[in-house]
């Protein structure tokens, strides 16, 4: 399994960035990325953090940890210096908040995330139009169908869309406490119920993700 979307305790999360990889390992993960929630004013402190604890853990162990962000509630005019400032830091993966249908996003987060450079997932974009899927599909920007109760409210838009704008999805838990992490039966009942047929889920769970990392330019064991 893989997961490009998480939390811990340096956020909203419950577990340390350790415990938490520990916890994924355990539960059959190849690759998991910690992507806590910054505004500009914490993105030094987190991606220090988790650059030292994934780093740490992929050394010692047979899983493959990658720090991240999860830029989130940010003014849709700053989320690209939030992005760029992030990567710079060391982060190896920018996830952006989206236009969830359940939180009063500011309009044009999601389009402001697809148009960095430096973002590679846009989560639960919500009622994301097909112009914005267009877009993410030329830009590489990954959407996501989300196992987080709430914001999984608008995966079936979310796959209609990108299916006809031929986006790429990723499926991430959004996890905040170890009961939240994936299992290969919740993956495979969110993307069925998302309105994925037999071959989508394949290509979701296991082609997708493997391009994104090639993508990101990592490498683990963990991945052979
Ligand atoms: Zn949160
Ligand atoms: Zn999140």
């Amino acid at each position: 399994m893989y997961d490009f979307h998480t939390h811990t305790f340096l956020s909203d999360g419950v577990l340390s960035p350790v415990e938490l990889i520990r916890r994924a390992l355990v539960g059959g993960y190849k690759a998991i990325a910690v992507t806590d929630h910054v505004g500009l004013g914490n993105i030094e402190f987190v991606v220090k953090t988790l650059v030292a604890d994934c780093k740490m853990a992929t050394n010692r162990w047979d899983i493959l940890a990658l720090p991240g962000v999860e830029i989130t509630h940010v003014p849709k005019d700053d989320i690209d210096l939030a992005a760029r400032t992030a990567k710079e830091m060391g982060a190896k993966l920018v996830v952006v908040h989206g236009e969830t249908v359940v939180e009063p996003v500011e309009p044009g987060t999601n389009d402001a995330a697809i148009r960095s450079r430096w973002v590679d997932v846009l989560a639960h974009s919500g009622l994301i139009t097909p112009d914005e899927a267009r877009l993410a599909a030329e830009r590489g920007v990954r959407l996501e169908i989300s196992a987080k109760r709430g914001h999984s409210l608008a995966n079936g838009h979310v796959v209609r869309v990108a299916r006809e704008a031929g986006a790429k999805l990723v499926l991430d838990s959004d996890a905040h406490a170890p009961a939240d992490l994936l299992t290969p039966e919740l993956c495979r009942k969110v993307a069925r119920g998302a309105g994925l047929d037999d071959d989508e889920v394949e290509y979701l769970l296991d082609n997708n993700p493997r391009e994104l990392l090639v993508q990101l330019g990592v490498e683990h064991p963990s991945l052979a």
